[in-house]
């Protein structure tokens, strides 16, 4: 781990200089562990239908064998055309500077990585009700957004309002804050690109392929159904990573 953590710190010096991140940011970056998210793609911590009925088992075989398992294949191939020392920089770092790369690299870095936090974020159907965080990031919610009905609406608003195809975020913003945002396409928070910055906490696929099958155009129906899907312990997890 310390080792890793070396060859992590010692490759990624200088670069995040390059991204636009604040002091604090990279300070928060530095002190996450590596590996949390690598380029390979991971078995799904659940089963097809697990998440039956919000989103179906053919939704979810498909998103994950052939979407999202093509997205980690064409990262493969971009890494070997343009040269990653994969073993020496780790996928956060990639992102973080994902402008010296190529358009193919971006879409697919962002694809895979987003996948990978996306399968890790999700679990059975909750009682929609007593679904929410707790301990410091439930205080968190409700400092910054007043309460976690009204975090609710905010995030669902963001999902909604996100023209075409893309991500809604809760993430820890520059400044150390939860914000909300979303991304176009395959980017994330990470990314020198994106004009939002920060570390995910948690990502909803906002794409058609996440959810046309059982529910066609209702983005909104889909949003208000995924809440009953959200592994709260893993977004606390992240969270308390960006806080230690
Ligand atoms: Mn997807």
């Amino acid at each position: 781990m310390e080792t890793n953590r070396r060859t992590f710190l010692k490759s990624t010096a200088g670069l995040l200089a390059l991204s636009g991140w604040t002091a604090a940011a990279r300070d928060t970056f530095f002190s996450l562990p590596m590996g949390d998210i690598n380029y390979l793609q991971q078995p799904l911590p659940f089963a097809y239908a697990t998440l039956e009925p919000v989103i179906d088992a053919m939704t979810m075989e498909i998103h994950y064998t052939k979407h999202a398992a093509g997205y980690t294949k064409n990262l493969q191939d971009a890494c070997l055309a343009e040269k990653v020392d994969k073993a020496n920089t780790s996928l956060t770092a990639l992102l973080a500077r994902i402008s010296n790369y190529s358009e193919k690299m971006r879409n697919n870095a962002g694809g895979h990585y987003n996948h990978e936090l996306f399968w890790q974020t999700l679990r059975a159907p909750q009682d929609a009700a007593s679904n929410k965080p707790s301990g410091v990031l439930a205080a968190a919610i409700d400092k910054k957004f007043g309460s976690f009905t009204a975090f609710k609406e905010q995030f669902s608003e963001v999902a909604k309002s996100r023209f075409g195809s893309g991500w809604a975020w809760l993430l820890v913003g520059q400044e150390g804050l939860l914000q909300l945002g979303s991304t176009p396409n395959q980017d994330n928070p990470l990314m020198d690109t994106s004009s939002l910055k920060g570390f995910p906490l948690l990502g909803l696929d906002v794409w058609e392929h996440a959810y046309y099958l059982r529910y066609q155009n209702r983005r909104v129906d889909y949003i208000s159904s995924w809440w009953q899907l959200v592994n709260w312990p893993v977004v606390e997890q992240r969270y308390l990573q960006t806080i230690r």
